[in-house]
């Protein structure tokens, strides 16, 4: 069974900014981070809506991540271990 490193806080993963080259901050799961809205939307609709079909079969778990410089936001595909 393979997990999350992020998730599960094994490791941290740090991203550079595309835009800036800053560091960026793990915000956590993309499904997490949409939890307002996955009121509206079922499994399917967030799979649709995060446009990452497959993560599950995949084992990669998308995460977003934040630039504090210029408030830019980016979804990683962490790897599962
Ligand atoms: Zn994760
Ligand atoms: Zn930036």
């Amino acid at each position: 069974m393979s997990m999350c490193p992020l998730c599960n806080g094994m490791s941290s993963i740090e991203s550079q900014c595309s835009s800036c080259q800053g560091q960026m901050v793990d915000q956590g799961r993309l499904l997490d981070y949409f939890d307002d809205y996955s009121a509206y939307l079922d499994i399917e609709g967030m799979k649709l809506f995060d446009g990452i079909e497959n993560d599950q079969r995949d084992h990669q778990c998308p995460h977003v991540f934040y630039c504090s410089n210029c408030q830019k936001e980016d979804t990683v595909l962490i790897q599962e271990v």
